[in-house]
C-alpha cells in the first residue's frame, strides 16, 4: 500500500459491520437501512433488467431518462435549471462522484477545506488526488454542532483550491442554515474558489430546510453538487449517484469518472429515475418516518445517560459519553457489542483532531421501530 493510503487502514464502516455480525449485535453503526426502498421501484429495476434496458454498458454519462429525471428533480425541488446533456452525469454512488470530482479539480498540493468531523471517504479521497486537506471544525455547542465562518474565512490561503461541504451533514446531523451558506457563497466567490458539495441526506431534513448552495448567486458555475439514490430511497446497494456542475465541470469530472468506472449500473439507472419522479407524498412519508425514529432513539439515549445532539437532519445521532463516566469512544465502541449487544461507531475517526472527537459516539436511526426500540432497552442497561 502507497504511502497516500497507509494511514486510513481499513474503514470504520466495515470495521464495525464486521463486529456487529460476529458478536450478533444490532448494528446502529454503519448508516443503512433495514428495510429496502419502495416495491414499485425494486420491480421497476426488475423490469429494466427483464427488457434489455442497461445490461450492456449505458452511455458514459448516464442513461438520458436519468439524466433527465435528475434535472427535474433539482428543478421541483429547488428552482434550479440544468441541461441533461451538458450538466449532468450520472456515478457510481456519491462515493465515486466525490472522488471523481477531487480526482479531476485538483492539482497535487492543492488545498481543500473540509467540515470536520468529516466523512471518512473524503480524507482518503484528497489524498489520492495529491491534495493537501485543511479541517475546519464544527463545535458542539449548546445541543448541535455550528461551524464557526470566521475559523472558514481564516483557513483560506493562496493554496486554497476547493471547499469539500456536506449539508445535511454526517455524522453531526447539522443543517446549514441560509446565513452560514450564504457566507460560503461570498467565500468561495471572493476567493474564487470551487465548491463540491455533498447534499446525500436532502431529502432527511426535520429542522429548518435544505437549500443547495448552488442556489446562491455566483454559486452555480463554480459548484459541483453530489447526491446519490441510496439515502433518499433506501438502497445503498444500488450506488447510482449523480452531480449537477456547468458543462466545463461536468466535462472536467467526467475525464476522471471514466478511468475510473467507465460508466455506473445500467439497469439501477432506470428504476432510479422513476424514483427521482415520485409524488411528493412518498419525500413527506420518509422524513416523517425517520423524524419518529429520530425522536425515538434520541430520548432512548437521553435516558440511558448519553447527552444527545439531535441531528437537524441526515440519520444519525451524535452522542456525548461523558455523563456515563466515560471518555474514549473508540474504546467504548469496541467493549459495546459485548457489553450490551449494540454497535455504534466513534466519531474520532472523521477528525484530524482525533482528541475533538474523542468522547462522541455515532448512532443510526435508519432501522426498523422494533430494533431501535430493542437497542434502547439494552442500552439502559449499561448504567
Ligand atoms: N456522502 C456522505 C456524507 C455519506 O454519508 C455517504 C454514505 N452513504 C456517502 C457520501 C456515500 O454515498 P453512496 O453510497 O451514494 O456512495
Ligand atoms: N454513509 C454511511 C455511514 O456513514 C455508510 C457508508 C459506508 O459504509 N461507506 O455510515
Amino acid at each position: 500500500l502507497n504511502r497516500r493510503l497507509t494511514e486510513f487502514g481499513t474503514t470504520i464502516f466495515a470495521e464495525m459491520s464486521a463486529l456487529a455480525v460476529r458478536t450478533g449485535s444490532i448494528n446502529l453503526g454503519q448508516g443503512f437501512p433495514d428495510t429496502d426502498g419502495p416495491e414499485e421501484i425494486r420491480e421497476a429495476a426488475v423490469r429494466a433488467l427483464r427488457a434489455g434496458h442497461g445490461n450492456q454498458y449505458p452511455p458514459g454519462p448516464g442513461v438520458p431518462e436519468l439524466r433527465t429525471a435528475v434535472t427535474e428533480h433539482q428543478r421541483r425541488h429547488y428552482g434550479l435549471e440544468y441541461d441533461p446533456d451538458t450538466e449532468v452525469l450520472v456515478t457510481t454512488g456519491a462515493t465515486e462522484a466525490v472522488a471523481a470530482s477531487l480526482l479531476a479539480l485538483l492539482e497535487p498540493g492543492d488545498e481543500v477545506i473540509a467540515l470536520e468531523p468529516y466523512y471518512d471517504s473524503y480524507a482518503a479521497c484528497i489524498a489520492m488526488a495529491g491534495g493537501t486537506r485543511v479541517p475546519v471544525t464544527l463545535r458542539p455547542d449548546d445541543g448541535a454542532y455550528r461551524l464557526d465562518l470566521d475559523e472558514l474565512r481564516a483557513a483560506v490561503t493562496p493554496r486554497t483550491r476547493l471547499i469539500l461541504l456536506n449539508t445535511p451533514h454526517n455524522p453531526t446531523g447539522t443543517v446549514l442554515t441560509r446565513d452560514e451558506l450564504a457566507a460560503v457563497a461570498t467565500l468561495a466567490c471572493e476567493r474564487d474558489l470551487l465548491v463540491v458539495t455533498d447534499e446525500v441526506y436532502e431529502h432527511l431534513v426535520f429542522e429548518g430546510e435544505h437549500i443547495p448552495l448552488a442556489s446562491f448567486p455566483g454559486m452555480r458555475e463554480r459548484t459541483v453538487t453530489v447526491s446519490s439514490a441510496g439515502k433518499t430511497f433506501s438502497l445503498t446497494g444500488w450506488k447510482i449517484g449523480w452531480i449537477t456542475a456547468s458543462p466545463e465541470l461536468v466535462t472536467a469530472v467526467r475525464s476522471a469518472k471514466q478511468f475510473l468506472t467507465y460508466v455506473s449500473g445500467g439497469p439501477f439507472q432506470y428504476a432510479v429515475a422513476d424514483a427521482l419522479r415520485l409524488p411528493d407524498s412518498y419525500f413527506d412519508a420518509l422524513r416523517e418516518d425517520l423524524r419518529a425514529k429520530r425522536d425515538l432513539l434520541s430520548a432512548g439515549l437521553t435516558e440511558a445517560g448519553f447527552e444527545v445532539y439531535e441531528p437537524a437532519g441526515t440519520y444519525f445521532v451524535t452522542t456525548d459519553i461523558r455523563p456515563l463516566g466515560e471518555t474514549d469512544g473508540f474504546a467504548f465502541c469496541r467493549a459495546l457489542p459485548e457489553r450490551c449487544g449494540v454497535v455504534a461507531v466513534p466519531n474520532a475517526v472523521f477528525y484530524d483532531h482525533r482528541e475533538q472527537g474523542a468522547p462522541f459516539v455515532r448512532f443510526a436511526f435508519c432501522k426498523r421501530t422494533d430494533v431501535l426500540t430493542e437497542a434502547v432497552s439494552r442500552l439502559k442497561g449499561l448504567r
